[in-house]
Order: C-alpha cells, then structure tokens, then sequence
C-alpha cells in the first residue's frame, strides 16, 4: 500500500515510517528541510526504491499539500504534523500549521487524490480532556469525551494554547468529512494519545534537542530532580511511541471498520515519582544524580481529586497489548544513554 505520512522527522512518526517500510510499504513522507529529508534518506538505504522524502516547508499555508498529494497511487495518509512545543509567543504559532495544515490537507486530498480511501490525523488526548474535570474523580474520560476550549481561550496559557489547537484541527477534519459540499471520497480516524514516552530514532535527534514529551524523563536523569520532583502536571495517562506508532498502521491500514472512530490510545498512568522510582531500581549508574527518599514530589493527587478514564473501546478495537510504564521508561533512558545523558 502506498502511504503519505506527514511530518516524518516527529518523534512519533519516525517511528511509524519505521513500521510502515518494515512491513512492506511504500511511503511517501514530508519534512521541512533537505537537512531532515537527507538524514531520513540516509538511515533507510535499503528502502531507497519504496521511500519517498519531499519539502513541505510550512503547513500553516493552506496551499501547502496540493503538489504533494498529487503523487499517484497514494491510498492512506497519515497526517502527524503539528507542533507540540511551547516555546512559542503567540498562540497562532500552534493554532495555524495545526488547523490550517489539517484543514488543507483535507482539501488537497478530495481535490486531487481520488485514490486516498482513508486519513489517521494525530490528535490528542488533549482534545478529550476538560481541564476543569482533571480534578474530578466523577468524571470518566473517553473516545466520547471533547474538549470544551475555544479559539478565544488559547490565549489564557500555553498548555490550553496547544489543547485548543488539538481540539479545533480534529473539530475541522470531523467538519470537513461531513460536509458533503467537499466530496470526501475517503473517512478520517483520529489517534488521540496522552503523553508519550519512549525511545527515539537516533538518526533524527539530539539530547538538546530532545521531544517535549520526553522532557522529564531527560531531567531526571541528569539530576534535575534532586532537591524535589517537578510535579507531574494536570493529565496523567501515558502510553509508549512504539504502540502510538502502531495504532497509526492499524488505523490506516489493517483495520476497515476503524473508520469515523477516535482513538484513545492509552497504556494508562503515570506519575513523575513512578517514573523515578523506575529509574532508581533500574539504572543504579544514576544514584548519585536522583533523589533520595526524603525528597517529595510528582506524587499522584489523592483519589478524590483525580478523574477517570475508560479507552476500552479503543483497545478492543486495536486489539493492542500495551507496552508497561517500566520497558517503555527503561527503553527511552537506555535511548538517551547513548546520546550521553
Ligand atoms: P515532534 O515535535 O517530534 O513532531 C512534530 C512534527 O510536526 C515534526 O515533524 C515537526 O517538524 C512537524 N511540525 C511542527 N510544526 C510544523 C510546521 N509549522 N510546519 C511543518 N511541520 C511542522 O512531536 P511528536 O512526534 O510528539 O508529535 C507528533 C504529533 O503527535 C503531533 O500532532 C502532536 O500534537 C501529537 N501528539 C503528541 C503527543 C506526545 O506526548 N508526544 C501526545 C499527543 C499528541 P520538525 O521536525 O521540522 O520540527
């Protein structure tokens, strides 16, 4: 199957390039620059006949997929591409390549890729959340769940900032596919993760350089939490690249009756003192950089003030066994050793 995947130089997406050649297909992958399109290249010379790197320098120009598309014989498309930082000033940074590029992609495709029967948008478990829930342990989060945010409120911080472009870009695909004036020939599955830990391709990153959602555990094991754990932060469900990656491949490809569904893909919780307590028993090296046991912090909140969650319907579907919070913490420090943590 001959698959476009955007965004491929993203933590997640080099992982599900990975997958995809590893199975077989041809793929069609975007990135910003010659500089990423060459290291991709690089690291796949076996698959220099099924690999297709192309430029799209900036997806928050509506315009930006139209020539791509247009290769022949393209039939799924995963679209990653959106930012997830938040070293940003103002909150269109996020909202517009997340919005516009989906929105565009969308409209490139019914335009003039009659061949695509299905597009994965990547979206978040940030468009599933309520921010004022998070404390409520009546409330049960799930594939039915949406975020209430909008546009207007991306100004009041930068994490409701990226929350809002999450829910508005997958608001924008669901409104594109039902609207018939677009004559969408294909239906859209969205892959909504919470946080995602876990190892990274080598050939595309760097220590300093390292994805936002693997930040913390970087800072762990060069000490930063010595004197106090940072705090776990508002949402504390996980799951693990490698398993992200893979409802991405069953979504687009091996699973029809996917289609029109959210994903909530989730291994379940987390919280910054589980993930050092891993790291403690496993990796002894880093003693004297970790805290000790008098040192408090990233502790779950108390149950009565932590909400719930139900994604079975997602791991019924996928039928994904997922990897556990202690190999998908062991695999990403023993990725980030070799980069020199
Ligand atoms: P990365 O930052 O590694 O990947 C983001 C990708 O989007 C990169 O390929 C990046 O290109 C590209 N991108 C960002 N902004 C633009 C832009 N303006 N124009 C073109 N390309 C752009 O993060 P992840 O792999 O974690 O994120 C991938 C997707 O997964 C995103 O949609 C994110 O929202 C979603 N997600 C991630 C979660 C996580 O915990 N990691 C959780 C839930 C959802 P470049 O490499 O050049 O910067």
């Amino acid at each position: 199957t001959k698959v476009l995947l955007t965004g491929g130089s993203g933590f997640i997406a080099a992982h599900i390039l990975e997958q995809l050649l590893k199975k077989g297909h041809d793929v069609v992958t975007t990135v910003r620059s010659e500089d990423k399109a060459s290291k991709i290249r690089e690291n796949y010379p076996e698959y220099k006949d099924k690999l297709n790197v192309q430029i799209v320098p900036d997806i928050a120009k509506l315009d930006a997929f139209d020539e791509v598309v247009k290769i022949p014989g393209i039939e799924v498309v995963l679209h990653t591409a959106s930012p997830f930082h938040f070293n940003f000033k103002d909150p269109k940074e996020l909202l517009e390549p997340a919005v516009n590029g989906t929105t565009g992609i969308l409209k490139a495709i019914a335009r003039s890729a009659p061949s695509v029967r299905r597009v994965v948008i990547t979206s978040s478990f940030a468009a599933i959340l309520t921010e004022e829930k998070l404390t409520d342990p009546n409330t049960v989060f799930s594939e039915k769940s949406w975020n209430p945010v909008t546009a207007a409120d991306a100004h009041k911080n930068q994490a409701t900032a990226y929350r809002a472009s999450k829910k508005l870009a997958e608001k924008a695909a669901g409104d594109f596919v039902k609207d018939p004036a677009n004559n969408a020939k294909f239906d859209v599955v969205t892959v909504n993760p919470p946080m995602v830990f876990g190892p990274l391709q080598h050939y595309l990153a760097s220590l300093d350089a390292i994805n936002t959602s693997n930040e913390r555990i970087v800072a762990c094991v060069q000490g930063k939490w010595k004197d106090g754990v940072a705090p776990t932060g508002a949402a504390f469900n996980w799951v693990d690249v490698r398993d992200v990656a893979t409802a991405h491949v069953k979504a687009g490809l091996e699973i029809p009756e996917a289609g029109g569904h959210r994903l909530f893909t989730t291994a379940g919780r987390f919280s910054n003192r589980e993930i050092l307590d891993i790291i403690k028993k496993n990796f002894p090296e880093y003693a004297d950089r970790l805290p000790g046991d008098d040192v408090k912090g990233g502790e779950y909140p108390p149950k009565d003030k932590l909400y719930g969650f139900d994604n079975s319907e997602t791991t019924k579907l996928l039928g994904i066994d997922w990897i556990s919070l202690e190999t998908s913490i062991v695999d990403t420090v023993k990725s980030i050793q070799s980069f020199g943590a």
